[in-house]
């Protein structure tokens, strides 16, 4: 077990939500003091995920009150606790949504932490000293620094926040399937929202055609002409799902609401594959024909381990990739969420944390 330091002393502000309601409002708190394997960050930056949302609201009902969100965080090391080799204050880094894992167990052992059955999230997660997480909707964060990814010099800490979620959830199950260093492949991303634009951006930073599969014909301008897609697809147009059989190798699902799966693994070429990475509410309609008639596989995927995340981080620094952001500030918080609630944000907002506060807290 990683637990160190029990100590929780040091003061911190950020913003959490109390209830169901999911409300934000200012949230002093406690965290632990930084220990011989952690580093303290000075949070800058906060991406606004879905999944934020979900725990505001305790859509999950697994929601432990108060709740500070915040799992796509950037910002600036100021402590370096004494077994911590590979940071140093001053430097830039990124926080995503592991905070603790066994250390032990096989997939710890291979770096796949996010499959430990032991992981404890950055924040509503109760870490080994029986406190609960609170993330990066707050001015300081003590992290283990096993969970800690450096961020290239030329990436902007704002739109890489996103990465450390959105990011390294699409780019796992591509470097899965061997996509980041096999380029002339056929892929589909169906969904253009926070992991979905991201994921394009890969796959042509990575040498494949990519066709985008959407139920809004109005996106595809954008798909192709901003974000360099070479196909679109409606996926409500019969038509075109019909022209489209049978053409593509991989499909990276990223829609979270109810679907069949049926017409799109028909995309997929024989022994094709499709990764869901969205998460309904409702099970997927999952008919049998397309998958035994084209043996093709539909198979999960979540986050990413830390050398996938590393290896993400430097592979966008090498190609500058970042997400498309709008940025907001703490105390519009209530109205970002309701705007992530609609989709109504290209493609993710980033929290940033020192916009408005007075210095002394
Ligand atoms: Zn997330
Ligand atoms: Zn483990």
């Amino acid at each position: 077990m990683a637990q160190t330091t029990p100590n929780h002393t040091q003061t911190v502000s950020g913003w959490a939500a109390h209830d169901s309601s999911g409300k934000i409002t200012p949230f002093i708190f406690k965290r632990r003091e930084n220990g011989i394997n952690d580093v303290t960050i000075e949070v800058l930056y906060c991406g606004i995920c879905h999944t934020d949302l979900h725990h505001v609201r305790n859509d999950w009902g697994i929601t432990m009150y108060p709740v500070v969100p915040g799992h796509e965080i950037t910002g600036v090391i100021t402590k370096v606790g004494s077994n911590v080799k590979e940071f140093k204050v001053g430097d830039r880094v990124g926080v995503g949504c592991l905070a603790a894992t066994c250390l032990e167990c096989d997939f710890c052992k291979d770096s796949q932490e996010n499959y430990c059955d032991q992981v404890q999230f950055t924040y509503n997660g109760i870490f080994w000293d029986g406190s609960i997480t609170y993330g990066g909707y707050s001015k300081m964060l003590v992290a283990d620094h096993r969970y800690v990814v450096h961020i290239p010099a030329n990436l902007p800490l704002d739109a890489t926040a996103p990465l450390l979620c959105a990011g390294v959830t699409v780019f796992s199950p591509m470097k899965d399937h061997n996509l980041h260093q096999a380029p002339g492949k056929k892929i589909g991303v169906v969904g253009l929202g926070g992991l979905g634009h991201v994921a394009v951006k890969f796959g042509k930073a990575f040498g494949h055609h990519v066709t985008v599969i959407s139920t809004s014909p109005s996106k595809e301008k954008e798909a192709k002409e901003r974000l360099g897609a070479d196909d679109f697809l409606v996926s409500t147009d019969a038509q075109q799902l019909k022209k489209g059989m049978r053409t593509l190798d991989f499909i990276l699902n990223t829609v979270s609401a109810k679907h069949s799966l049926g017409p799109l693994l028909e995309l997929l070429k024989v022994n094709g594959t499709m990764v869901v990475v969205g998460a309904p509410d409702q099970p997927f309609e999952l008919p049998s024909f397309p998958m035994i008639f084209g043996k093709r596989a539909v198979k999960g995927s979540v986050i990413g381990g830390m050398r996938d995340t590393k290896e993400m981080m430097e592979l966008c620094g090498k190609h500058n990739i970042t997400c498309d952001i709008e940025v907001t500030t703490p105390h519009k918080l209530d109205a970002a969420l309701d705007r992530v609630a609609k989709n109504d944000v290209r493609y993710r907002f980033v929290i940033d944390i020192t916009a408005g506060l007075p210095s002394n807290l």
